[in-house]
């Protein structure tokens, strides 16, 4: 597709076009992945973060929430529920800190969940910017997969989503080492930011092209009362919402073989948003298994879904959601993206 075409369908507003773009992204992720939904459940198992991005609920400066972060029985506990409920895959989630005793904290607690699960938990972090040997450090340790979104691959905008201190060159950077290092990479933006454009996020699928990404978690962008943000207007959700799904569908078409996460953000802004990014071409739930304590206190964004709903009620449901649209669940596997092989395979000849 050319970034034209892309443009288009991002301001398109025919229903019935539209309608179409999802069919058709349908049939390439059908094609290319297949129908199966693959579960990587997330335990956000710190608000604890030493970055002030203008959008985010648990910034450093956001005095208004309470700071926890849990210990690594109670991380490593919920990290085999989710291997006995089939859950293949974790995700573990955090704001961002990079001293020495955080880094040790995450090594041996990703050591400590491989060794417990034999093997069986794939385990994907996003723990935002660290050094390389922070990044090798946990691969060691048992880690195969890392999600650090762009936000946006406009180096402009994202200047005005964050402090100066805050650099895109070295988001980018960091993706080259994961890269090197031989995770599976992950990265996405947010969708509806103030001052986006559609020529932004026509950008933004094809800087995931050039970049060779492997897996995709984007989602809508959602204000926060308690951050900068949110004094600046112009927020519309169910904007941001058709957006968000029209990425997925135009992603989908575009790259074929990655895997792309159906986010909790879509099911923030709509009961069925998760259902629908993967009638839209998505083939990744991730499922929250975050203690209910601790949830009021990880909120990103408002309307965080399922505050009050614990593991094993979210199973139940996304289950018969899932099901509703005649899409089977990959229990016990870890689902990895089909791009990531080809890429392996293709840099060995
Ligand atoms: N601290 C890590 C991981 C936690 S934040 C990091 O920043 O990478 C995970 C993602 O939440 C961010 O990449 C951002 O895209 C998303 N996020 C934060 N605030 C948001 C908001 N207000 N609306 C939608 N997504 C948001
Ligand atoms: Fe911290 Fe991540 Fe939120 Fe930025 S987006 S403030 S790094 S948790």
């Amino acid at each position: 597709m050319t970034k034209e075409e892309i443009t288009d369908i991002l301001a398109c507003d025919d229903p019935q076009k539209i309608a179409e773009v999802y069919r058709h992204a349908y049939q390439v992720k059908q094609e290319n992945v297949g129908r199966k939904v693959y579960y990587r459940g997330i335990i956000e198992f710190s608000n604890i973060c030493t970055k002030n991005c203008f959008y985010c609920g648990i910034r450093k400066d956001n005095t208004s929430v309470p700071r926890f972060c849990m210990s690594e029985d109670e991380i490593v506990e919920t990290a085999l529920f989710a291997d006995e409920a089939g859950y293949g895959s974790l995700v573990l989630q955090s704001g961002e800190r990079g001293d020495p005793a955080f880094i040790d904290f995450v090594t041996h607690l990703v050591h400590t969940i491989k060794t417990k699960s034999i093997g069986r938990l794939g385990i994907t972090l996003s723990l935002g910017e660290q050094e390389k040997e922070t990044f090798q450090r946990w691969f060691d340790a048992g880690a195969h997969r890392y999600l650090l979104r762009i936000e946006t691959s406009n180096s402009t905008l994202y200047r005005r989503l964050h402090p100066q201190d805050h650099f895109y060159a070295r988001r980018l950077q960091c993706l080259d080492e994961l890269k090197e290092i031989g995770y599976q990479v992950g990265t996405g933006v947010m969708i509806g930011l103030p001052h986006q454009t559609f020529d932004d996020l026509a950008e933004d699928i094809l800087f995931y092209t050039a970049r060779d990404i492997d897996m995709i978690g984007m989602g809508p962008y959602i204000v926060h009362q308690n951050t900068p943000m949110a004094a600046v207007g112009g927020y519309d959700p169910a904007h941001n919402f058709q957006m968000g799904l029209k990425m997925i569908a135009l992603t989908r078409l575009h790259l074929k073989d990655v895997n792309i996460a159906a986010t909790t953000a879509l099911q923030a802004l709509d009961p069925q948003g998760r259902e629908l990014g993967l009638q839209a071409g998505a083939n990744i739930i991730m499922p929250n298994i975050t203690p209910v304590q601790y949830r009021d206190r990880y909120q990103l964004y408002e309307n965080k879904p399922c505050l009050d709903e614990n593991a094993a009620q979210c199973r139940g449901c996304l289950a018969a959601r899932i099901g509703s649209i005649g899409e089977e669940i990959g229990y016990h596997e870890w689902g990895d993206s089909p791009h990531f092989f080809k890429r392996k395979s293709s840099s060995l000849t």
